[in-house]
């Protein structure tokens, strides 16, 4: 039995797309599952789509998810570049594996199985254009190549002649004709397709001296001696030409078993969920927040506050599911229940409703102690750093988290307790603040300030109501108009729990204060 041995293979063209997260995360579970390795593979061999950050930012996304790789980078999160007893594998960057690939292009001609191409841009631009003219498209393939500019077409001489004087050739595959190759796919079984419908394919070029991505992928697979590929379903056309280049290298016996996820929907189950959709539908795309070039933002969810455990969680679900009703899992936890046989086969449609609820669940599980830690930032941003015990700031979060999906909510709704209101919401003064409302809200104060019992909400409640019942004043617009006072609006948190959280003291300071 082999080791089992997975990878990650993205390209840094730019941020990581969530369904690029959850196949790193499937790749993960697996290698977890197996006691196996997960593997970090950059795959920056197109230098035209190299975007810079993108690798720095994959990073990033997975450390924040939890999700390590055992081989690619390093304890500090550097992408490996030598090789050592404990990377022999290295280097993982593809860039820097430039020198391993043009052999085995090489040793494709000369097996037969390749060829060298001569055909300038120019003059494949322009038999484009010309099948174009015609209605038609051009395809590099058996028939077209018999009359390009190839090794197939030209003698042997001139085909040495211009490998020695020209720089900008390319090595592509010969695709074997008329042939049905039979491919198996962990989660979508059995697939055959004819090779007549396939194209020559460009395998390495000698302009940069790099690989494309087909050629340095099925090298970089056998050498890192990877058992099984898990991947998006945007490379399942690419799996004939790749079980075609295990065959023509003679490596079937040790070629890796495939799995191509499906994509991930949008949340209407109408196309592929995009990068653009986010932005769009108010829901993150992104792990990580995202600046481009152009300096245009893309959300994050750990921007957003997401926490990585709720993240994690609904990824695993978005494709996946246990085969029971339990939804909630850790990383750890997902480890020993994770299938590839229960990966659905049909797009994962996205739920940003679910999104939240997720983390609505995670943020209960966490004690009012954490949660006031992470609340912390919050309150020194408003400038209130060490203004509070952390038994407040507890007490704070016990009140009101039932009602918060992210920490923020948690502020949001507890921000009375903190802060005297800056300004008060029109509609709520419109409805609520009425010629006789002062006076009322003042006396009421007045009393409770000068004979009323602090130590609990309910004496606290008791006393108000008493005051109001007992003047035969509304209830209700006394109430609210204090809780306007208080806080900036008419409703929230009940009056008699913000008084008890304040004190004596700061109600006065916020009625006798008020800008009202
Ligand atoms: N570099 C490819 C990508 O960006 C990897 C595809 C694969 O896993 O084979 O998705």
């Amino acid at each position: 039995m082999r080791r089992t041995r997975v990878r990650f293979a993205p390209s840094p063209t730019g941020p990581l797309h969530m369904g690029g997260v959850r196949t790193a995360l499937y790749n993960y579970l697996f290698a977890k599952q197996n006691g196996g390795d997960f593997i970090l593979r950059i795959e920056d061999t197109d230098s035209h789509r190299f975007v810079p950050g993108a690798e720095k930012y994959i990073i990033e996304a997975l450390k924040w998810c939890g999700i390590t790789p055992d081989e690619g980078v390093d304890a500090e999160g550097n992408v490996v570049s030598v090789a050592s007893d404990k990377h022999p594998h290295a280097p993982y960057r593809q860039s820097e594996r430039k020198p391993i690939y043009r052999k085995y292009a090489e040793q494709l001609v000369a097996s037969g199985n390749a060829y060298y191409a001569f055909d300038t841009a120019e003059e494949l631009a322009a038999k484009r254009a010309e099948a174009e003219a015609a209605g038609q498209t051009f395809i590099y393939n058996q028939n077209t190549r018999k009359e390009l500019r190839n090794s197939l077409t030209l003698s042997e001489a001139e085909t040495k002649a211009l490998l020695e004087e020209r720089s900008d050739w390319t090595i592509r595959f010969k695709m074997p004709e008329n042939t049905v190759v039979k491919m198996d796919d962990l989660i979508r079984g059995h697939v055959e397709v004819n090779t007549d419908t396939l194209d020559d394919k460009v395998l390495w070029k000698r302009a940069d001296e790099l690989p494309t991505y087909h050629l340095a992928n099925i090298v970089d697979d056998h050498l890192m001696e990877i058992t099984e590929v898990i991947r998006g379903e945007e490379w399942l056309p690419s799996l004939p030409l790749h079980y075609l280049l295990y065959q023509a290298f003679g490596w079937t016996d040790t070629m890796p078993r495939f799995a191509h996820l499906s994509l991930l929907l949008k949340p209407d189950g109408k196309g592929k969920l995009s990068k653009r959709d986010g932005d769009k539908m108010g829901f993150p795309v992104f792990p990580l927040r995202w600046v481009n070039a152009e300096g245009e933002v893309s959300r994050g969810y750990r921007e957003d506050g997401y926490f990585p455990e709720a993240f994690v969680n609904l990824l695993a679900f978005l494709g996946w599911n246990p085969g029971d009703d339990r939804e909630l899992f850790t990383l750890e936890e997902l480890v020993p229940v994770f299938s590839l046989e229960r990966i659905i086969k049909s797009g994962a449609r996205f739920n940003p409703e679910k999104a939240r609820w997720y983390n609505r669940e995670y943020l209960r599980m966490k004690s009012d102690s954490e949660l006031a830690k992470l609340l912390a930032p919050i309150l020194e941003e408003n400038g209130l750093k060490g203004a509070f015990t952390d038994e407040y700031v507890t007490k704070a979060v016990a009140l009101v988290k039932e009602r918060a999906f992210f920490v923020q909510d948690i502020w949001e709704s507890a921000k009375c307790l903190f802060l005297a209101p800056k300004e008060y919401n029109q509609k709520d003064v419109e409805k609520f603040w009425k010629e006789d409302t002062p006076a009322m809200v003042k006396a009421a104060v007045k009393d409770l300030a000068e004979k009323g019992d602090f130590s609990s909400k309910e004496a606290i409640e008791e006393h108000l109501v008493g005051f109001i019942k007992g003047n035969e004043w509304p209830m209700g617009k006394v109430m609210n108009s204090l809780r306007l006072v208080l806080t900036g609006a008419a409703s929230g948190l009940g009056i008699a729990d913000i008084i008890s959280f304040i004190g004596r003291d700061e109600l006065l300071r916020r009625v006798n204060g008020c800008a009202l």
